[in-house]
């Protein structure tokens, strides 16, 4: 439904994302990476808010810039932190802020379909806990029966139990979502196909549940192993983390205890065990 295709994204004409390929397919995607990695920066360009200094996002055949933009805000939704929500309004205002007057009568329906009771439209967001404002925020988004939800860190600021309520709730949604996150064992939840990304490039993409069972590239071993349960504290990969990416070369060699001098060399993605990885060392680090 939605194509980045060689997509290199940055602001004031310093390219941040680098020449990125991925397809929202259906099943779920997941975005991973630390801060500062670019995911959000790749989510803000699927939303139509930033356009690619070379490559294209495709939506359906068309390019994003020529395709019908009120087919595709109905059609793909954002859902970011409860933050979000405008402090003034009431909840069903909130819900009903893409919905026609006609429609307005389906805000309890909504809140509903979110687990939420009715009354709270009634109530500001300050009189609701930080799981209630998160389900609002995808309430709001769920209004105009969107096909693809895109969702950044939308889990990050709850506490654990009520993470994990947030996330048996969007498992539960028939609409096929973008995940971007720190979080890798929300996108073991939530996600079939990830692509890890570090400073900008995406070093590891494939099947969920093999990059978290066998990583290929050192970074997703290092964000496997740093932060394996829900709620904890955003993971930083082993090693030498205060290092910046390197300018030329593998950008993770200053970090990576697998780092040899083939990795001057700058690694392409390439085919290994079933997965795309850019790594010299890939095979060793499958085999351990
Ligand atoms: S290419 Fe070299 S430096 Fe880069 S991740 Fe692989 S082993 Fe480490």
């Amino acid at each position: 439904m939605l194509r980045a295709e060689g997509v290199t994204l940055g602001y004031g004409g310093t390219p941040v994302v680098h020449d990125v390929t991925l397809d929202i397919t259906e099943g779920g995607v997941g975005l991973i990476g630390e801060s500062g990695s670019g995911k959000t920066t790749l989510a803000r360009a699927f939303l139509g808010l930033l356009t690619p200094m070379s490559g294209n996002i495709w939506y359906g055949d068309q390019t994003l810039k020529k395709a019908d933009q009120r087919r595709f805000r109905k059609d793909v939704q954002p859902v970011f932190q409860a933050e979000a929500l405008d402090p003034r309004m009431r909840i069903g205002g909130s819900v009903a802020e893409g919905l026609s007057r006609g429609e307005r009568h389906r805000v309890p329906e909504l809140l509903r379909q979110v687990g939420l009771a009715p009354e709270l439209a009634e109530r500001r967001p300050h009189q609701l806990s930080g799981g209630q404002r998160q389900r609002v925020v995808i309430a709001r988004a769920l209004a105009v029966g969107p096909r693809l939800l895109i969702l950044d860190e939308p889990t990050s600021a709850l506490d654990v139990t009520v993470q994990a309520r947030i996330l048996d709730l969007l498992a539960s949604l028939d609409t096929e979502r973008l995940l971007i996150t720190h979080n890798l064992a929300v996108v073991g939840r939530l996600c079939r196909t990830s692509h890890v990304l570090f400073a900008g490039r995406v070093v590891e993409a494939g099947p969920t549940a093999e990059l978290l069972d066998r990583p290929a590239h050192p970074y997703t071993l290092a964000l496997r192993d740093a932060v394996p349960k829900l709620g904890g504290p955003p993971p930083v990969a082993r090693g030498r983390t205060e290092a910046r990416p390197a300018e030329t070369g593998c950008p993770f060699r200053l970090r990576c205890p697998l780092a040899a001098a083939a990795c001057e060399r700058a690694p392409a993605l390439r085919e290994v065990a079933g997965r795309q990885v850019a790594c010299h060392r890939a095979e060793d680090v499958l085999g351990g």
